[in-house]
């Protein structure tokens, strides 16, 4: 019998509700249902919200009874907020985030280093914004619960999986006891300790690193602006590295690297802890000013994936698939990009719409990711906690020649987490006019967004399914292209058609977009009327031409969506 805690968290800042368990009363779940998801974290949650985009249902089975400890994540990129704009609470996170773009890091007092994150005008989000998780997983809980295709079930725990040909029968625990749901495709988003990795016995490749860091929340007063602090090898903490992090709510994160040898539960014993923030504090210039402790913990940086995140009717995704290092702001942003490109995925295959090899596209593409994020991810940790030799002989030859040199200091860097572009990607157009576009995003890359007007952009405009953007001035789509989008339509495909640049509406088109200044063909790289991309439901590119006709967009779709 499973009993999770209905004692609400511990928080000054924010006030955990306890939801009512989900109860089998009694009664075997009859239903073969289309998707179950284990975990309702970042990763499980798009997820379901994703595939009810899709016209997909779904079942979330979550062990626990409300949102999960602590701040964890609390830097989301753009990337992040488009994705989350597709899910509707993007304005519940700009509404309380904080956004920012400069980092600092300083060494002997020094600032050494100041790094600003590109912010374009035709971008609407800021390069991070700042919000703690479980305002995060409140936002998109209520999103779940506003949909009528989400089933979700508080204090399911999902005890064992029997991973069979054509379904997975699972073993839930409740308050009442066990029942079993049968479901054609189980998402196993059950975080970086996942018990269905466990139980399957399946191995992960990549690296753990030595030490750890203390993440402490703390409510403190500092007239400081929004910006990434990082001090390394401070007089408090020799050899060491220190960030923080403004939150919403009053929170300050101050997050540090523990002496080595040193163990966790001597790092967080509160005289311990008190008295490093209080040398941390006294450093950046507030000595004896008054702070409340909210939450601790320890974590250790790990660099590792599945080769495969498809095991029969089982797919892993977000922590469970991966576990990535904090520094870069990887954890919940990658889980975010995961979670929306099984979404489309899956609910292509699901729906009878493209083949199983689709879910081996989604594998294979976010396992190219993760790796990649690994290799990136690997040069911060080895910067920030540097294996004895040479990696600690060159981090401390870059610190100490960064106090008189400039040309060392931007290797402080802070590599963040950016979207991975599917360049290689099966569904790209192997016909199209990619090759020849001197602008604008190519093959596998996520789209660009341009300002339209004020508080108007290219991407509110887009989302749901493919999305064709077609450049003319002139008054109507061909209706070559219009009958290949109507049997698209006809066999279930969401396909929508944009016309950007006339100024009345373009007959045949689902919307009209004038593009007065020129901004959306600038960025596009727009040399006539007739051009055109196609973007897939995530939003990446996969055609693009100078000149679309009939033939080339059915060839196009063919590619994205094989049988
Ligand atoms: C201490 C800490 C600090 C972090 N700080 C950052 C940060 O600063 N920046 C960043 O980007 N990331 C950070 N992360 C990582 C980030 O929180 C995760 O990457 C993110 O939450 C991943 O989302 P997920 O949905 O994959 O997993 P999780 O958020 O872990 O969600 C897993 C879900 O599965 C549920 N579950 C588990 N087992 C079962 C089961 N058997 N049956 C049913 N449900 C189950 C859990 O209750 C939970 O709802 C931090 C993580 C931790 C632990």
């Amino acid at each position: 019998m499973h009993h999770p805690s209905a004692e609400p968290r511990p928080s000054i800042y924010y006030p955990y509700q306890v939801f009512k368990p989900w109860l089998p009363q009694g009664h075997a779940d009859p239903v073969r249902h289309r998707v179950a998801i284990a975990g309702s974290g970042p990763a499980g949650m798009v997820t379901a919200l994703e595939l009810a985009r899709h016209g997909v249902p779904s079942v979330v089975l979550t062990s626990e009874l409300q949102f999960s400890q602590g701040s964890r994540a609390i830097c989301f990129t753009r990337r992040s907020m488009e994705i989350l704009q597709q899910v509707g609470v993007d304005h519940r996170i700009t509404d309380v985030g904080l956004p920012w773009r400069f980092g600092n890091s300083h060494y002997r007092g020094q600032r050494v280093f100041r790094m600003e994150a590109p912010h374009d005008p035709d971008d609407r989000f800021f390069p991070i914004i700042n919000l703690q998780q479980q305002y995060l997983e409140q936002y998109l809980f209520e999103a779940c619960r506003a949909q009528p295709l989400i089933d979700f079930r508080w204090g399911n725990k999902v005890e064992r999986v029997h991973n069979h040909r054509d379904h997975a029968e699972v073993v839930v625990d409740t308050p009442q006891g066990e029942y079993i749901l049968h479901a054609h495709w189980l998402v196993a988003a059950d975080g970086g300790r996942s018990g269905i990795r466990s139980q399957f016995n399946l191995q992960m490749e990549g690296a753990s690193y030595e030490g750890f860091f203390v993440i402490a929340d703390i409510r403190v007063d500092l007239p400081l602006p929004t910006e990434r602090l990082a001090y390394f090898d401070p007089e408090w903490n020799p050899g060491n590295t220190v960030l923080m992090h403004r939150e919403p709510h009053g929170i300050w994160r101050v997050d540090y690297q523990l002496p080595p040898g040193e163990s966790p539960e001597e790092a967080l014993r509160p005289d311990v802890l008190q008295s490093r923030i209080n040398a941390q504090l006294a450093m950046i210039g507030y000595p004896g000013i008054q702070w409340e402790l909210d939450w601790s913990s320890v974590y250790s940086a790990r660099t590792l994936t599945l080769p495969d995140f498809i095991h029969q009717r089982v797919i892993f995704t977000g922590d469970a698939a991966h576990l990535l290092p904090i520094f870069g702001v990887r954890g919940a942003n990658t889980a975010f990009q995961d979670a929306q490109s099984l979404g489309w995925h899956l609910a292509h295959v699901v729906r009878g719409l493209a083949g199983p090899q689709l879910l081996r596209n989604h594998s294979a593409e976010r396992v190219g990711a993760a790796r990649e994020i690994i290799a990136e991810a690997g040069k911060s940790v080895r910067f920030m906690t540097p294996p004895a030799g040479g990696f600690q002989l060159l981090r401390n030859a870059v610190l100490s020649l960064s106090l008189t040199q400039e040309f060392v200091r931007p290797l402080y860097h802070w590599r963040t987490s950016r979207p991975h572009e599917y360049t290689h990607s099966a569904l790209n157009c192997r016909h199209d006019d990619n090759a020849t576009y001197t602008n604008g995003p190519s093959h596998g890359a996520p789209p660009q967004n341009v300002k339209l007007g004020e508080d108007d952009y290219l991407l509110d405009h887009l989302g749901g399914g493919f999305d064709l953007l077609y450049f003319t001035r002139g008054s109507a789509v061909p209706e070559d292209l219009l009958h290949v989008v109507a049997q698209a339509r006809g066999q279930g495909i969401a396909l929508r058609i944009t016309a950007i640049g006339a100024c009345a509406p373009v007959a045949g088109a689902d919307q009209t977009l004038p593009d007065a200044q020129g901004r959306c063909r600038l960025r596009y790289g727009i040399q006539a009327d007739g051009a055109a991309y196609l973007l897939r439901p995530d939003q990446h590119i996969c055609a693009r031409w100078h000149q679309l006709d009939a033939a080339r967009l059915l060839d196009a779709l063919t590619t994205a969506l094989p049988r």
